[in-house]
């Protein structure tokens, strides 16, 4: 990977890699290139190298990329952390994935440092500073030669992110070099970013869209890329009026304020070219509500931790294909549409498991060969465990995933498609749909609602409005009103915390 974005910076080398939105300290491509280098040498100093496994546990900013490319040109791997994880959850990863040592924030200190001691890492660096911790600057400051390492691309394991813990814990996913640099190359036709292209990167770093779609095909173009420490409305609009950023990559639920917010009409956001959203299923009528809102593109990705994770995209400047849609697949992939019952693959048009192969697709999950045989199958099929249908001119569009629909009297409901059909309506500001049981032990599904602030809407006015879009058989049949819809980090709706209040 090293090699593919640092061996030859030409005329970037002097152009800004990246920049930090709050503060504005950037990094030229020449610096990161520098302090990668310089810090791939303190860690073969202190013994890190190949087989060796480093956490990073920090909000992005400039300095993650210094941090990530060092830690993988030392020839060791790198595990991404959520930010927000609890010292028990930091405590887990490291120690599964077996680090040694970690990469944080001051700021993040209180869960960091007892999540390494629960490891038996004491060897932690503090990006910033504090007291009584080697500071990155102090690493950056040594002059040991840049040690020798052979890299071998389809064995060496580049990263172990861990996917984002939706339908239950966080699984480790093993991610080579050769997966990484195949997924870059395979974005570049889908993606056409350049020198020129400004990146806002709100989406974390630490997970798999972030790491791969945000940072390193920005830094494979040469890019500038744009970081936030994290999603806070006025502060992201802001961000995107003062730096100008043309591109801009989000999860949906920033889809849902963008279109919604009052406060996004006090920015002028004529600087974006194109919003770009993946990790959750995007409605077509929000997108295109945030399309004529902002006056700009709005495109769609679909991918996994387990595919570095893009399998399907709409390319840039294919204005003709819906946003409905996930578009094509990415070059040098299969995919298959497979009914899960019988493991027969369905015709064009149907609902099928989508199963995904190519470079790109992971080595196997860490410590779990069970859930690796369960998913990538002896022919090398990713089986994705989402639906999927294909149309005659090869779009692909994602329905939910296997194990969240609702099966009602016999038939599948799909919850993503009555949470869209939800959010169309004034009075509401944010919804989830889950698969209950109702008094007869029979699944039903049941909508969690967040009103917007102000609204009088009850619980027969919702259920009358999804009846009198939808068939008889995916009427919501319960509703209840929240404060907020739980999600995670990377922007999908925690279903599983949905369901966990219903039991209690
Ligand atoms: P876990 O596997 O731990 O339960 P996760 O599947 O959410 O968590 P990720 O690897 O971050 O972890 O997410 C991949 C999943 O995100 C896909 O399997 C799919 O369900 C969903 N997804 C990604 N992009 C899209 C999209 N454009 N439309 C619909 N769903 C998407
Ligand atoms: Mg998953």
């Amino acid at each position: 990977l090293h090699e593919l974005l640092f061996a030859d910076l030409g005329e970037r080398a002097d152009r800004v890699a990246l920049v930090d939105g709050t503060s504005g300290a950037s990094l030229t491509y020449r610096q990161l290139a520098g302090a990668v280098d310089r810090l791939a040498a303190a860690l073969a100093a202190r013994g890190i190298g190949k087989g060796d496994v480093v956490g990073i546990l920090s909000p992005n900013t400039p300095y993650y990329a210094v941090v990530f490319h060092g830690i993988l040109r030392a020839g060791a791997t790198a595990t991404t952390i959520n930010a927000l994880y609890t010292a028990d959850e930091v405590g887990h990863q490291l120690r599964d994935a077996g680090a040694k040592m970690l990469f944080t924030v001051s700021v993040l200190l209180p869960n960091a440092a007892p999540g390494a001691e629960k490891a038996g890492i004491s060897d932690v660096v503090v990006l910033d500073a504090a007291d009584g911790y080697p500071s990155l600057s102090s690493l950056l400051a040594n002059t040991e030669p840049v040690p020798e390492v052979v890299i071998d691309p389809a064995r060496d394991v580049a990263v172990l992110p861990y996917s984002s813990g939706t339908t239950g814990r966080a699984k480790g996913v093993m991610l080579t070099h050769r997966n990484l640099v195949a997924n870059i190359v395979q974005c570049g036709p889908l993606l056409k970013i350049g020198e020129s292209t400004k990146i806002l990167a709100v989406l974390p770093f630490f997970h798999i869209y972030g790491m791969q779609v945000l940072m390193n095909n920005g830094l494979h173009v040469g890019a500038t890329v744009v970081t936030l420490p994290k999603f806070d409305l006025p502060e992201f609009l802001r961000v995107i009026q003062d730096h100008r950023t043309d591109r801009v990559y989000i999860a949906p639920p920033v889809a849902v304020a963008l279109a919604k917010h009052p406060l996004v009409d006090q920015y002028d956001l004529s600087g974006i070219d194109t919003i770009f959203s993946g990790a959750a299923p995007l409605d077509v009528d929000l997108a295109a509500a945030v399309a004529e809102r902002l006056g700009c593109r709005v495109s769609q990705g679909y991918g996994m931790t387990e595919m570095s994770p893009v399998s399907h995209a709409i390319p840039d400047g294919r204005d003709d294909i819906s946003v409905g849609t996930v578009g094509v697949i990415a070059p040098n992939m299969e995919c298959r549409f497979v009914d899960p019952a019988t493991g027969e693959d369905v015709g064009v048009g149907e609902r099928g498991e989508l199963w995904c192969r190519g470079p790109n697709v992971m080595k196997g999950y860490l410590n779990n060969p069970e859930a690796t045989a369960a998913t990538l199958d002896d022919e090398g099929w990713l089986h994705t465990g989402d639906v999927a249908v294909i149309d005659e001119n090869g779009l692909v569009s994602i329905v939910d995933r296997v194990k969240e629909l609702i099966k009602y009297k016999g038939y599948q409901v799909p919850p993503a498609e009555l949470e869209a059909l939800l959010l169309t309506h004034p009075e509401i500001a944010d919804a989830a749909v889950v698969g209950v049981r109702d008094d007869e032990g029979e699944e039903v599904p049941k909508a969690f609602v967040v009103r917007q602030p102000g609204a009088a809407l009850d619980e027969s006015a919702v259920m009358a409005f999804v009846a009198s879009q939808v068939a008889p058989h995916k009427k919501v049949r319960v509703v209840e009103f929240i404060d907020a819809i739980p999600k995670s980090a990377s922007g999908k709706i925690l279903r599983k915390d949905l369901r966990a209040r219903e039991v209690r």
